[in-house]
């Protein structure tokens, strides 16, 4: 009985692996054919100052529609990753964020942009190399020398300063040497090591939202935003709390001197258009 039981579930555990494996390869191959078609769409979440909730900048999120239905980022980002489709992927999304702050800047009405870097964009020295190429190459093509490559922001993951990832801090000091900003995305949830925050040069960080979304859960779970918040002061790193969806959990990280703040409970990501309409009404 046992046994049988034991095989069972053995061969279920077989056809799961075989269909997402299967998913997984289907997957890596429309990817494929959307970076080529350019059938990836950028939807932007504002991020809004603490003090005056005016918009200060907004996050350009990946969104990507197969057959009429919205694929998770959550699904398809590892998929890019571990195909290596994520370079081109990540050196589109970093290009279509650098002429929309072109545009914009141009036009008298500057804006800010994040933009998701992952750390497979830097895995060889060579891709580091075409990494740091792009911004030269885009900054040769303008013909204002004082562009302010500082409205881009990277958001990089703590896998990133981890490892032995020797020449990150020469390249992310390169980065912030034309202006670029650097903020830790997903902060507290990767690794434990804190030791890298001391070392790297990095300009803020972004609490993740699985902390914000448990602070009315318990004093535990917020005494861990407060120490969060508490030791980004003492290093003088600017802080965003994400995923932000309550009065309770805005009031909390107010009071936690926390810059700015993302998260539904101002907007969710939206469209670039009725993202350029929202800011052009703020505007006004
Ligand atoms: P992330 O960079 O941490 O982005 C924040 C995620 O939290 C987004 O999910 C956003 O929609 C969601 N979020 C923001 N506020 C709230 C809230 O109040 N409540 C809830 N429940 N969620 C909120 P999304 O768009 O599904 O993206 C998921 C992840 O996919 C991103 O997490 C990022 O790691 C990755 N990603 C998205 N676009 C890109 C990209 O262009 N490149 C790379 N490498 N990764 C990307
Ligand atoms: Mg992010
Ligand atoms: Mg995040
Ligand atoms: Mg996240």
């Amino acid at each position: 009985d046992v046994k049988l039981k034991g095989r069972n579930s053995y061969q279920f555990f077989n056809k799961e692996m075989q269909k997402n494996a299967e998913r997984t390869a289907y997957l890596q191959m429309e990817l494929n054919k959307a970076l080529n078609e350019e059938a990836f769409e950028l939807y932007f979440q504002p991020i809004v100052s603490a003090k005056t909730s005016k918009i200060e900048k907004a996050e350009i999120l990946l969104r990507w529609q197969l057959n009429g239905e919205f694929i998770s980022p959550e699904e398809f980002i590892p998929i890019a990753e571990q195909s290596g489709l994520i370079v081109p992927i990540g050196k589109w999304v970093r290009q279509q964020a650098l002429m929309i702050i072109a545009e914009c800047w141009r036009q008298g009405e500057p804006i800010a942009l994040s933009v998701n870097v992952s750390t497979c964009e830097f895995l060889t020295d060579d891709l580091q190399k075409q990494f740091l190429q792009c911004f030269e190459e885009f900054m040769d093509q303008q013909t204002e020398s004082d562009f302010p490559l500082s409205l881009l922001t990277l958001e990089i993951t703590e896998s990133l300063m981890m490892d032995q990832h020797q020449n990150i801090e020469s390249l992310l000091n390169q980065l912030r040497s034309c202006g670029i900003k650097i903020s830790v995305d997903d902060f507290g949830t990767g690794y434990s090591s804190l030791s890298y925050l001391a070392n790297f040069p990095v300009d803020q960080i972004k609490i993740d939202k699985a902390f914000i979304q448990k602070i009315e859960q318990g004093p535990r779970h917020r005494a861990l935003v407060e120490a969060i918040a508490s030791m980004s002061n003492a290093l003088e790193l600017a802080v965003t709390a994400e995923g932000v969806e309550t009065q309770a959990q805005l009031d909390f990280v107010k009071n936690n001197k926390v810059d700015a703040i993302q998260g539904y409970f101002f907007y969710k990501p939206m469209p670039q258009q009725a993202f350029f309409d929202l800011i052009s009404q703020n505007n006004l």
